[in-house]
Parts: C-alpha cells; sequence; structure tokens
C-alpha cells in the first residue's frame, strides 16, 4: 500500500491535528490514545512515512529502527507502566493490515497499561492450529 500523506496521524506530525504528546524526539512521536482501551494507553509512531511494520521493517534506516525501539522502553518508563519502572507491566501492540484491523494507516504502536489486560486476542468458538 502506498503512503498515504493525508492520513491523521500524519496531521498530528505536522502539526495540523494537536495531540496530547508524551515524548518526542528525532525519531518518534509518542501521544495518548484519543479513545482509550485501558487507564493509561498511549501510542508511538515514526517520524518517517511507513504504512506498516512490514513496511518498516523492510525501508527504514538503521538508525530509524534502533531509535524507535529505544522509545518504546523510553515511553512505558516515562509513564511508569514497565515493571522496571515500577509498573504493573504493558502490552505492545502494533496492527498491520484489514485483518488485524488497523485504522491509520502509518506505523503505530499501543502501549496498554494500568489493569490486568486479559486474553491477548479475541478468540472465536473455533480454535486455530
Ligand atoms: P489501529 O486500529 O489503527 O491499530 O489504531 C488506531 C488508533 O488510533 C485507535 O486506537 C484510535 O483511537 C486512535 N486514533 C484515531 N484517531 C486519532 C486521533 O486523531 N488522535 C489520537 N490521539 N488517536 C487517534
Amino acid at each position: 500500500m502506498a503512503y498515504d500523506k493525508e492520513n491523521i496521524f500524519a496531521k498530528i506530525l505536522r502539526g495540523e491535528i494537536p495531540c496530547d504528546k508524551i515524548y518526542e524526539d528525532d525519531y518518534v512521536l509518542s501521544f495518548r490514545d484519543i479513545r482509550p482501551q485501558a487507564p493509561s494507553h498511549a501510542l508511538i509512531i515514526p517520524k518517517g512515512e511507513y504504512v506498516d511494520i512490514n513496511d518498516f521493517s523492510a525501508n527504514a534506516s538503521d538508525h530509524e529502527i534502533v531509535g524507535f525501539n529505544k522509545a518504546i522502553s523510553k515511553v512505558a518508563d516515562m509513564l511508569g507502566i514497565s515493571e522496571s519502572s515500577g509498573g504493573g507491566g504493558y502490552r505492545l501492540i502494533a496492527n498491520a493490515g484489514k485483518d488485524a484491523h488497523q485504522e491509520v494507516p502509518h506505523l503505530h504502536f499501543h502501549l496498554l497499561a494500568g489493569r490486568p489486560l486479559g486474553p491477548m486476542v479475541f478468540r472465536e468458538k473455533q480454535e486455530y492450529k
């Protein structure tokens, strides 16, 4: 999929739409999700134009990939949700594509925390092998 420069996170990165910022550096922007699904729900996005993790892993520079990964733990520590910062831990989710219900076509990781988060995914009756 080609990158859509008019997606909502591109507009947030350009400052055209406000966000509740948590952290920013050369590689990433982190802000609170507008419809939180846990007591703490942060998003972290790369500044580069990548549709999803597949696009990012294949096409981002090593600096971007390292910068993005380091920022995840930094944000988790800043929010106090990582166990090493005294929190109860967190779940990191990156939806990619339609079966994962990715809504916004700019790579983003969700950091969810603040309560026991239950099973990892919705389970249908049928078990997968
Ligand atoms: P996805 O389903 O693509 O993994 O998640 C997209 C997330 O972006 C959703 O959790 C949604 O609430 C969040 N979101 C959508 N539009 C906005 C917005 O304008 N601002 C913020 N902060 N979050 C948004």
